[in-house]
């Protein structure tokens, strides 16, 4: 499972959040005073689930659960009243309201009907801080796909650029290599375009876009294709810093239950995420574009070297499953089969460094995943 990453956390501005009392006091739900007893081998969605609650609302109520990877037996936690709608199935974060315009980007969570309904393209025009219309709209949702916005900022002022469009704008900028001043030209939009995996920009790989479900064609390398990805952005990521991607580091999520690992990586309050999620059924889900850091390996190190920052050179895939022998599915093999072969080709990891989240994380022994059933050299042969 992913694990807190706490060097991320400094540097993502925006998803720190304070977990007080009061700040559970404010919420929907009441107190119960209800309470549960870690038992051995007992996980937090799994405690969720048992109670009928959603994994955001069990986190939001124990404050004192830093590493919700690590829940000791015998710990007591707090069981937040059930709130209306929400189950433990349903996501926790619930998309903010949208406007009716026909570029809406999708809810996240619906099914997508077309790979073209996104209709998110980077706008043509040159913006700056006191434009104002469409096209600022344009770029507000292109920053909010990218996760330079929340939704919520972009609310309370869509379609005019002012400060808080400005400071995202400065992000995508620097993490892109870009001089970062807050003027949308040229050069801001090539990066956008190429972001968006916009069909008609050559630079784009084809496939490369993570709007909606789209159809596997051929990746930049040519000789391997990137699988169909569903896209469920997370909010859980932060700049590479310039480092490049190297490795590849697989984990179990300690669940079988796919959907409820999705909302977990996608929670704000969880502070984790990985690049990818594959499901038992072999839908591969793209959480974080994959020139972000995903935080997925917390404390780590590559194999016979110090600690150092596994997640800003690698990247994460989650596998659904609860890492007590249950079988990896075939479907779930064959999709790795594909997506793995694809990063390796595109970003050259060499297969020393196809690594499981047990290899990397430190101190040694602190993860056991994927779990020992797991079949390593199916995706080794599909590498070779
Ligand atoms: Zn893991």
């Amino acid at each position: 499972m992913a694990a807190v990453d706490s060097s991320s956390r400094t540097t993502s501005t925006g998803t720190t959040r304070t977990q007080s009392p009061s700040s559970t006091a404010t919420t929907t739900s009441t107190p119960q005073g209800q309470s549960h007893v870690v038992k051995s081998g007992e996980t937090l969605s799994g405690i969720a689930r048992s109670h009928d609650v959603s994994l955001g609302s069990l986190v939001k109520a124990n404050p004192q659960v830093t590493d919700p990877d690590l829940i000791r037996p015998g710990q007591r936690l707090n069981i937040p009243a059930k709130t209306a709608g929400t189950t433990s199935s349903a996501p926790a974060r619930t998309p903010a309201p949208k406007t009716t315009a026909p570029t809406t980007a999708p809810v996240p969570d619906a099914p997508v009907p077309a790979p073209t309904s996104s209709g998110l393209t980077a706008p043509t025009s040159t913006l700056r801080r006191g434009a104002h219309g469409a096209d600022v709209e344009k770029l507000q949702k292109a920053l909010v796909n990218q996760g330079y916005m929340s939704q919520a900022t972009m609310n309370t002022g869509p379609g005019v650029f002012g400060p808080a469009t400005e400071s995202s704008l400065k992000k995508f900028q620097k993490d892109h290599g870009l001089s970062a001043d807050g003027v949308y030209g040229p050069k801001s939009r090539a990066a956008l375009q190429q972001a968006l995996g916009q069909p008609g920009n050559t630079q784009a790989p084809p496939g490369e876009t993570t709007t909606g479900t789209t159809n596997g064609t051929t990746g930049s390398s040519g000789t391997h294709v990137k699988p169909p990805v569903k896209s469920l952005p997370s909010p859980n990521h932060s700049s590479r810093n310039g480092t490049d991607i190297d490795t590849i580091v697989l984990h179990h999520t300690a669940s079988n239950n796919g959907k409820g690992d999705i909302s977990w990586l996608r929670n704000p309050d969880s502070k984790v995420s990985s690049h990818y999620v594959v499901d038992k059924d072999g839908t591969i889900s793209q959480l974080v574009s994959d020139d972000r850091k995903a935080w997925h390996a917390g404390k780590a190190g590559m194999p016979g070297k110090g600690i150092s920052d596994v997640n800003a050179r690698s990247i994460g895939i989650e596998i659904v499953n609860d890492g007590k022998g249950t079988p990896f599915t075939e479907a779930q093999y064959k999709a790795l089969e594909k997506l793995v072969p694809y990063l390796a080709d595109k970003y050259k990891v060499p297969e020393s460094s196809i690594l499981g989240h047990k290899d990397v994380a430190r101190p040694k022994g602190r993860k056991d995943d994927p779990a020992s059933n797991f079949d390593w050299s199916r995706v080794r042969d599909a590498v070779k």
